[in-house]
């Protein structure tokens, strides 16, 4: 039994993230996407929420569990007795951070490896950040996002 942990801030979710997801599906008998609490970024949405649209989105998939996490992607990946931690990579411009990161939990812990994930060609300029930015202006996200979470952006940034 292969365990990989999928860590982020997923707020929201696009794309990007369920594509990254699914195709972990496929690959390791089971997914824990760990919804990271303590971001040092302020995030639209409360790690409640994160969860929530995360579990929805992926309700069709049977070997992927949400969770949120504290700390450490590693004592996640532990606590989850998972053997790998799954990482997307979009372009060059992730790369030094997650080599890094991942040279890092390395150290901390031997027995985890990182996997990288690399993006789907189609969704390699996207990040939660990107969409809402646009969905801030008014702009159309809907070829960012399945329809749930365009209309989770919506009510949050337009009904407070
Ligand atoms: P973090 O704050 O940890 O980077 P994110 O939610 O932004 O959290 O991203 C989580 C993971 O998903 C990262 O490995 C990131 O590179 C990856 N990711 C984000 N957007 C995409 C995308 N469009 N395609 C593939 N992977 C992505």
């Amino acid at each position: 039994m292969i365990t990989a942990v999928y860590p982020g801030s997923f707020d929201p979710a696009t794309y990007g993230h369920l594509d990254v997801i699914r195709r972990a599906s496929l690959s390791f008998d089971s997914v824990v996407v760990g919804v990271l609490h303590n971001s040092a970024k302020s995030p639209l949405f409360s790690v409640e929420e994160r969860v929530n649209i995360l579990k929805k989105a992926t309700a069709n998939i049977p070997n992927v569990k949400i969770k949120a996490f504290d700390g450490l992607s590693v004592n996640f990946a532990r606590d989850n007795h998972a053997q790998v931690i799954v990482r997307g990579l979009r372009a060059v411009t992730d790369f030094e951070y997650e080599l890094q990161m991942a040279q890092t939990n390395r150290v901390l812990a031997p027995d985890v490896d990182t996997v990288f994930l690399t993006t789907s060609l189609e969704y390699a300029y996207l990040s939660s950040t990107i969409m809402k930015e646009v969905a801030r202006f008014g702009g159309d996200i809907s070829k960012f996002a399945p329809p749930q979470i365009v209309d989770a952006v919506k009510a949050k940034l337009y009904n407070g």
